[in-house]
């Protein structure tokens, strides 16, 4: 019997610690969240795990083309950029289209109950990745931002080109 409790409490941790690193890689965004409908909780549970898959991608990618010597989520950069160079001052951000309001992007919806609090965080979000760029920019720091929606193993391909571009030129 104590035997069977410690592996019920073990998986339990388990589950627990699984809950919280996905949401640490949410940006934060879980916090009182009110009652959704079962098909945008789908959504945010697909982006989710859609995310963290096209961030490990895009760090396969990179780790392949010798582009090593990067940082997750490193907190010294504003924004905190998923995957950032920063000797070279470069930022990658993985956004998800739901989140970070891709603009025109049908994953961009609002959900249907909760209007109001939905279009406050929606803005809020905006405003603070605006903010962030724009931080970052000023600071020198080169800003690519994938979206989920279009990640493909041509974006990848451009992205790589793109940094390594960005990494000669300085
Ligand atoms: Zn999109």
């Amino acid at each position: 019997m104590e035997r069977l409790m410690t592996g019920v409490q073990g998986y339990l941790l388990l589950i627990w610690a699984m809950s919280s690193v996905s949401d640490i890689t949410m940006n934060r965004m879980v916090a009182s969240e009110p009652a959704v409908s079962e098909a945008t909780k789908r959504t945010m549970s697909a982006n989710r795990c859609k995310n963290t898959s096209i961030e490990l991608a895009v760090r396969k990618a990179l780790r392949s083309a010798g582009l090593t010597g990067y940082r997750l989520h490193w907190e010294k950069a504003p924004g905190k950029p998923d995957i950032a160079f920063p000797g070279r001052k470069l930022a990658i951000f993985v956004n998800g289209c739901f989140w970070h309001r891709h603009e025109g992007c049908k994953y961009s919806y609002t959900p249907k109950t909760r209007v109001d609090f939905w279009n406050k965080k929606f803005e809020d979000n905006i405003r603070r990745d605006k903010h962030n760029y724009e931080e970052l920019e000023s600071q020198r720091w080169t800003v690519i931002i994938i979206w989920e929606c279009e990640f493909s193993s041509n974006r990848i391909t451009s992205v790589i080109e793109q940094l390594k571009a960005a990494m000669n030129g300085s």
